[in-house]
């Protein structure tokens, strides 16, 4: 699904939120060693057999519940919003602040 301009992406909710799973604080990412050495892993088997790094969603680096979360809100806001023909061009309507 393309990105709605009028929402910010649920990375930037997930952010948002304080991490169940780590207690990472809103706007600090998890603290996910495991996650970071799979891609570590990975990336040095890419390197062997000449591939470059592998591109990372930056929703891989954070616990699945505090995903989750983000985007239950990021739902909630575009259920509360005017529907898309309704609203104003180039405003915001989530509730991140
Ligand atoms: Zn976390």
């Amino acid at each position: 699904m393309p990105q709605d301009p009028a929402f910010p992406s649920v990375y930037e909710y997930a952010l948002a939120r304080r991490c169940t799973h780590c207690r990472a604080e809103p706007g600090l990412p998890c603290n996910a060693p495991r996650k970071h050495g799979d891609i570590a892993s990975r990336n040095r088997i890419r390197a062997q057999v000449g591939q470059p790094p592998m591109e990372i969603n930056p929703l891989a680096l954070l616990h699945i519940v505090r995903v989750n979360a983000g985007s239950r809100h990021q739902d909630r806001d575009i259920a509360a919003a005017p529907w898309p023909e309704d609203r104003e061009p180039g405003r915001r309507y989530d509730t991140l602040g």
